[in-house]
């Protein structure tokens, strides 16, 4: 077992122009299964099962430095001032012209990597992977939560800065609102062509809920959604993410308290660690 870093780390500190991993383990909004918290340590415990070699993108972690800032300390800590902690720190990275990796927790840490991002990239786009909408105005009486996180998150960018994939459940408001806004691209073959047009040469900022996967890959999650995307789709969308500038990312919502036979989170290891080439590559 590693000494809790995320694989073949180089560093501790922030590095320019490299990736940084952030552990965010917010978990205090869940309304059905919660546990996310525990998600940035199984993640780097779960590393150590893969290896530093990605076939798919044909790039080694041992040449493409990066470093693991290991976890904010949120707990105990209010809703508002853990969200303020990690737009602090991911503020902090940024300043210092590194990438940030953010591993949730719960989706709801979307809200404050996005104020950060939009302050230094107010032109970035905002690609969101997820089975759900996240589109709520409220839910349960409460306006910052893992249901409305994007809703939120829209609110920053304003119009035609969202674009959202993967997305099979939500209410009928919130597929209309997708439909109005035009946010919503279904993913399939030659998809990619859109996408990339869709982005352009502008920054974007990746946020990948991790039930975005079909439960038969990816269980071990709060809300699992039936009908979801398999790892080639991932693969796919990896192909049109090398042709983007990457300036940043989050992978949410593991729950490894419920993925008993860790598949799901060595799977979660292995985005991981393509996230981490894809954010290193030069461009
Ligand atoms: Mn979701
Ligand atoms: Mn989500």
């Amino acid at each position: 077992m590693q000494d809790n870093t995320f694989l073949a780390c180089c560093s501790r500190e922030i590095v320019t122009g490299r990736p940084a991993i952030l552990g965010c383990p917010l978990d205090v909004t869940a309304t059905y299964r919660g546990g996310t918290g525990a998600a940035p340590d199984a993640i780097r415990i779960a590393s150590d099962s893969i290896e530093t070699y990605s076939p798919f993108l044909d790039a080694d972690l041992e040449n493409s430095p990066f470093s693991d800032l290991g976890n904010l300390p949120l707990s105990g800590e209010s809703l508002e001032s853990s969200l303020t902690n990690i737009e602090r720190a991911v503020s902090e990275i940024l300043r210092r012209e590194g990438r940030p990796l953010c591993l949730g927790g719960e989706h709801t840490i979307t809200l404050p990597v996005a104020r950060a991002i939009n302050t230094v990239h107010p032109d970035a786009m905002i690609i969101h992977l997820d089975a759900h909408t996240d589109l709520r105005d409220s839910y349960e009486g409460s306006y910052i939560n893992h249901a409305t996180v994007i809703r939120r998150v829209h609110e920053i960018t304003g119009l035609g800065r969202l674009i959202q994939l993967g997305i099979r459940s939500g209410t009928a408001e919130e597929f209309s609102w997708m439909r109005e806004h035009g946010t919503w691209m279904e993913w399939g073959p030659g998809l990619d062509k859109t996408l990339l047009r869709r982005v352009g040469s502008r920054p974007v900022y990746l946020t990948l809920d991790l039930d975005v996967l079909d439960p038969a890959c990816l269980p071990g999650t709060g809300n699992p959604e039936a009908g979801g995307w398999y790892y080639r789709d991932l693969e796919r969308f990896y192909e049109a993410l090398c042709r983007m500038h990457v300036v940043g990312a989050d992978v949410v919502e593991l729950t490894p308290g419920l993925d008993p036979s860790e598949v799901g989170t060595i799977t979660a290891a292995k985005i991981v660690r393509e996230l981490l080439l894809i954010l290193g590559m030069n461009r």
